[in-house]
């Protein structure tokens, strides 16, 4: 099958398994050009097929040697039907691990149940005795709790007011106006179920329990808290109650952890094109700004040299990591510096449909979002016939 990409409402329902390849390689090849980092070597990550969790991995795998589990949800193409973009990633993933020495094994199944849990014990008891490292990395849009069976999702709504404001399909350049109703305390309540940081700390608690967790174990969830242009549907609207919810559980989890001498940690990441942050409205706007003045100040960077920069400087530099007053690391410190913020608050002024591909980088944010699904990779035939079912 010739693959060529099928986009509808800023989501790509498909991916091609080369181009998919091509870019995990490409993300291996620039942590390979780089200083080696001494950090574990046992590794888990949750969330390992797309976005921040794959560059995690790929960070503590080859730039310090780190025998790594992946968790993904994702599916599989059929012989007519392709995969989703992390199937391939988190198998290509492996085999270059594989290549490489490092060892590697993938689980497909959803983090939330008892079962993907109870199959990671497994590997961890059987092939690594017990892990030095949790990267806890799920975007999802829902739960299914495994306590009592009911299925909680998640929604991107402002809190207590209505949100109106200018977004853009990056697809079409097209700028509309979006605009969502108040949450209610119900919705409100099941995304911080699903988004929050509940999952995480059951993880911790069961690894603890089983006695999976070795001396001096480390575990970090990612947060966002971004521009006031996003902040009424973001920060401070349903997802943001579900990030600081995950700020509160660092602290139970760091309780947990001192038995072991442990610590959890969350980084506030810098504001990517992934699939999950494409389908946040106003979101796509505002990063086709940054993209725009990040990238004329040479600040830009994508989820692997955010990853490496985290690993590198914050991490595992032999210093405790520097941290904001909330006990937060800020590698959105650079998306945050006020020449930055000012700069994409007067482009924001300005944009309309005439100026806006000179004004954002709409051609960037289509570039790296077609590449997250492995199209428009260097060195890749896409008018070859591949299989979807390859791998
Ligand atoms: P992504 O969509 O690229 O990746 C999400 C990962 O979660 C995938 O590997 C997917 O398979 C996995 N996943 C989803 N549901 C799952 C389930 N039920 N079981 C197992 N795995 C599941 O997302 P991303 O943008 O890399 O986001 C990762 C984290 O980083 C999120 O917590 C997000 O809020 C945070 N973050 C993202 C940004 C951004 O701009 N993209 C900025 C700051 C923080």
């Amino acid at each position: 099958m010739i693959i060529k990409p099928i986009i509808r409402r800023n989501i790509c329902i498909n991916a091609h398994p080369l181009g998919c390849a091509a870019q995990v390689r490409a993300q291996i090849n620039y942590v390979m050009d780089r200083e080696k980092i001494v950090g574990p070597k046992k590794v888990l990550v949750i969330g390992a097929s797309n976005g921040y969790g794959l560059a995690a991995r790929i960070v503590s795998a080859f730039a310090s040697n780190a025998a790594t589990i992946g968790v993904g949800f994702e599916k599989p193409g059929t012989a007519s039907r392709t995969g989703t973009a992390g199937w391939y990633n988190i198998e290509a993933f492996r085999q270059e691990a594989e290549k490489a020495g490092l060892p590697a094994w993938n689980v497909n199944g959803d983090a939330f149940s008892e079962e993907t849990k109870s199959n990671i014990f497994d590997i961890i008891k059987d092939k690594l005795d017990r892990i030095e490292f949790l990267v806890y990395s799920i975007a999802a849009p829902r739960r299914i709790d495994p306590a009592t069976g009911e299925i909680y999702s998640s929604v991107i709504k402002p809190i207590g007011k209505p949100f109106s404001a200018s977004s853009v399909d990056f697809l079409s350049g097209v700028i509309s106006e979006v605009s969502a109703e108040p949450a209610t305390a119900e919705q409100i309540a099941h995304t911080v179920k699903v988004m929050g940081g509940e999952d995480w700390m059951l993880w911790i608690e069961k690894l603890l329990n089983e006695n999976l967790l070795a001396r001096g174990f480390k575990t970090i969830a990612f947060s966002y808290i971004g521009s006031e242009h996003t902040r009424s549907l973001y920060r401070d609207g349903t997802i943001g109650a579900a990030k600081k919810d995950l700020e509160r559980k660092a602290e139970h989890i760091n309780n947990m952890l001192t038995a072991i001498d442990g610590n959890a940690l969350i980084s506030v990441n810098k504001a990517l094109i992934t699939r999950a942050s494409a389908v946040i409205p106003a979101v796509p706007l505002y990063t086709a700004l940054l993209y725009r003045i990040m990238k004329d100040k040479n600040l830009h960077e994508g989820c692997i040299q955010q990853m490496y920069r985290l690993y590198h400087d914050f991490l595992f530099s032999g210093n405790s990591p520097k941290v904001d007053a909330k006990g937060r690391i800020r590698i959105d410190d650079w998306e945050m510096r006020p020449d930055v913020q000012r700069e994409v608050a007067a482009l924001w002024k300005e944009i309309d449909q005439e100026n806006i591909g000179e004004l954002a980088d709409i051609r960037g944010l289509r570039e790296e979002f077609l590449r997250h699904h492995g199209f428009g990779m260097p060195g890749v035939d896409y008018s070859q016939d591949v299989r979807p079912n390859m791998f």
